[in-house]
């Protein structure tokens, strides 16, 4: 049976000072809510001391990005060693930032979520088309594109130790959410396609949705039967919006449940 996870991308925002106050906000709160995990995304930076104030806690540490390579003469790469020596559990891979703003490729995704899971770590794979490939009615190939380029790489298995964010890139830091309806469409489009090469593996695959998230909307979205929780922007830097979001994590699988 899948759990809701609900995942927190600080990007690079704040400072230790800010990062350590926004844990103290978040963290009695978040104790209280046993039935579905969370984990925060910190800038390189900050996992050291995010990872000391998240010890014991039902809170996991995750970071932003992972270098493609093992080690060596890669100067500003973090492997993912690295990571996990810091305590990491989670990484993403294939953010839409890092895939428009650093012209990562599928390839280079796919090469970094082989880092993580050789090093132990879970790969939050992200995919998710543009406005202009939403409007051209390519949603489907490109996610499938996207996905295929891993699995290409990797093996399908591969996917059974990862978690998958679908973010439309229209919806993420822009307000515009995705209907729970439209994130729902892709999230059963993404699922049917593993599940034609393997049931029990689709089955088991954490689906996040991705994309201007907030306590108002979360309970809807994760209403959804294959929404399986949130990757969140903006409103993870807001104590009080995440932990809303948390609770409706919380909320849908207490619901699950009855
Ligand atoms: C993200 O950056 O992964 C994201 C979903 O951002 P936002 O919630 O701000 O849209």
């Amino acid at each position: 049976m899948r759990v809701k996870l609900v995942a927190g991308n600080w990007k690079m925002n704040g400072s230790l000072a800010s990062c350590q106050a926004l844990l103290k906000a978040i963290m009695p709160p978040l104790s209280a809510l046993k039935r579905a995990r969370y984990a925060v995304c910190a800038p390189y930076p900050y996992l050291a001391a995010v990872g000391q104030a998240l010890k014991g806690s039902n809170v996991a540490l995750g970071a932003q990005d992972v270098c493609q390579f093992e080690d060596g003469a890669y100067t500003g790469g973090v492997s993912g060693a690295m990571l996990a020596d810091c305590g990491c559990r989670y990484v993403l891979v294939g953010h839409s930032e890092r895939r428009s703003v650093f012209g990562e490729t599928d390839e280079v995704a796919a090469a970094k979520f082989a880092q993580a899971l050789r090093h132990g770590l879970t790969p939050i794979l992200c995919i998710g088309e543009a406005l202009a490939e939403r409007e051209a009615g390519t949603t489907e190939a490109v996610v499938a594109r996207q996905l295929d380029a891993v699995i290409r790489q990797g093996g399908l298995e591969t996917l059974a130790r990862s978690v998958v964010a679908y973010e439309p890139v229209w919806a993420i830091g822009t307000g515009k959410t995705a209907t729970p309806q439209q994130a729902q469409a892709v999230h059963a489009y993404i699922r049917a396609r593993i599940a034609a090469a393997d049931r029990r593996l689709a089955d088991a695959l954490v689906i996040l949705y991705g994309g201007s998230v907030k306590g108002a909307n979360a309970a809807q979205l994760f209403a959804m039967p294959d929404v399986d929780g949130g990757l969140i922007g903006g409103a993870s830097l807001v104590a009080d919006e995440f932990v809303a979001i948390c609770r409706a994590a919380q909320g849908a699988e207490e619901t699950a449940r009855i």
